[in-house]
């Protein structure tokens, strides 16, 4: 091994190859390039094969890093696939969106004087190959049983439990408020991080492996949360926190204010090829426009990134703290950065100005204070510091809460944190009611892909191990 690996000390660190930020505005298409099998075997063989893999600890999934990054090394790239599917169910989805620098790479024991192993890069490409050389197939059971589960949210939780569950041969129904599965992969994230056939050969997969999908189909009116208990042995509730952060200050309500997550589905619509009137209108379309963004984390970076393709006259991030202290990923500022968006760091909204329609942003300069309890520093307005941005479209990208689950699913028995999140006993993934399971964001609050799909894959083990136990013991006679 020694001669294979370890050569993070002769060959340094090398990204695939990115497309210049003059071409990449210009398109939707992701903007790296796929490792060559050279390229990647190589980078794969700076791996010191730590005997505690930090990369491995830090991953929300644990996946064997090391191993898959050796077998890639040596070129066994099929085994390199399975060590990696075993743990993740979307590791080509992982491989694109997770922001490593925080998370594998980010605690990589090389990442100090030698840089880290590019282990998301070498992730893109095992599964990458692995869709075009026909390894990744449906869920197969060995045996069909005669349980059933409804999954409520088509996104990467749900999804992540589905899998599971019908490969164990469940009779599987996952039910979607939206027309496409995938939650805020398919309508959140743009094209540039995840191209979206990325998603739909997955769900298409998932389809021909028996994986019932009802699309278009919102609990509480299309389908009672008691019905589908009934009908049911067991429903997992994956429905992600989609409830748009506000900020309440004077001229929230003008027009060309508009919320991120609306302004991301329109785009992403429209990459789809659906009809969508109000892009065509320009509501939530940049082009032409003086953009500005609020907030600073990943969806902020998507409304920006989204704002130049789409031909934005000038796009504009504006955050209340500093470049250090921003949530999203560094890699995606930079991205940001280089494709010509502005970050205004420590930039406060105080009001968007105009009559009808908005014209600008009344700004206020802060600076960090001292630390609160958290320790995170606190951010002070500057006196006398106001000045105007001038905006034809103004983002709100200040995160997400959960929707008020109870009262949409006329369900007042579902019990909720101050948080609004739902409550589950923390061991088996049940909620305050019986048979009814939740995981994902709407347990943890807003939260990366990869926490979801861990979510998901731990409530699917939670909740065959319920069935299993209920099954088992003897019910009382009538
Ligand atoms: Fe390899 Fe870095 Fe993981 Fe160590 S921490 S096993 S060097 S990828």
């Amino acid at each position: 091994m020694a001669e294979r690996m370890l050569q993070f000390v002769r060959l340094s660190q090398q990204t695939p190859e990115k497309r210049q930020p003059t071409i990449r505005r210009e398109d939707f298409d992701e903007i790296y390039a796929r490792f060559d099998p050279a390229r990647a075997a190589e980078q794969a063989s700076r791996c010191s094969q730590c005997g505690v893999p930090f990369c491995s600890v830090h991953c929300p999934l644990q996946q064997n890093i090391p191993d898959w990054l050796k077998l890639t090394a040596e070129g066994r790239l099929e085994e390199a696939y399975e060590v990696n599917a075993a743990t993740n169910t979307f590791p080509e989805i992982c491989g694109r969106v997770c922001p490593q620098d925080r998370l594998c790479e980010g605690n990589c024991v090389i990442e100090k004087g030698f840089e880290s192993v590019t282990i998301g890069a070498v992730e893109r490409y095992i599964n990458d190959t692995a869709w075009e050389k026909g390894w990744v197939k449906p869920p197969t059971p060995v045996r069909e049983l005669d349980r059933s589960v409804a999954i409520i949210g088509a996104g990467p939780a749900g999804l992540a439990a589905a899998e599971k569950l019908r490969t164990q041969g469940w009779q599987v129904h996952v039910y979607d408020r939206y027309d496409r599965a995938g939650g805020l992969m398919i309508y959140g994230i743009p094209n540039f991080k995840l191209e979206k056939d990325v998603i739909t050969r997955r769900t298409a997969q998932f389809e021909q492996g028996g994986i019932t999908f009802h699309l278009n189909s919102e609990i509480g009116r299309d389908v009672t949360l008691e019905e589908l208990r009934e009908k049911h042995d067991a429903v997992l509730i994956a429905t992600g926190v989609y409830k748009a952060r506000d900020i309440a200050v004077p001229g929230a309500h003008l027009d060309g204010v508009v919320p991120a997550m609306s302004f991301l589905t329109a785009s992403n619509r429209k990459g789809l090829g659906d009809d969508v009137p109000e892009f065509d209108s320009g509501a939530l379309n940049a082009a032409g426009k003086r953009v500005v963004v609020i907030g600073g984390g990943d969806t902020a970076m998507d409304c920006l990134r989204t704002s130049i393709r789409q031909g934005a006259a000038s796009v504009t991030c504006l955050y209340r703290r500093d470049k250090a202290n921003m949530p999203g990923s560094m890699r995606e500022v930079h991205n940001a950065e280089e494709e010509g968006v502005r970050f205004a760091w420590l930039s406060a909204p105080e009001a968007f100005e105009g009559d009808t329609q908005v014209t600008g942003v009344r700004v206020t300069k802060m600076h960090l204070g001292l630390p609160d309890a958290t320790g995170r520093q606190q951010v002070e307005p500057i006196p006398g510091s106001e000045f105007t941005e001038p905006a034809d479209l103004v983002i709100k990208a200040l995160g997400f809460d959960p929707e008020n689950l109870p009262k949409m699913f006329d369900e007042p028995g579902l019990a909720v944190s101050r948080w609004g999140t739902l409550t589950i006993d923390r061991r088996s993934m049940m909620t305050s009611l019986p048979g009814v399971f939740a995981a994902g964001d709407i347990v943890r609050g807003a939260s990366l892909v990869v926490w979801a799909i861990r979510d998901g894959r731990d409530a699917a083990d939670r909740i065959a191990e319920y069935v299993k136990a209920r099954d088992a013991v003897p019910q009382a006679a009538e």
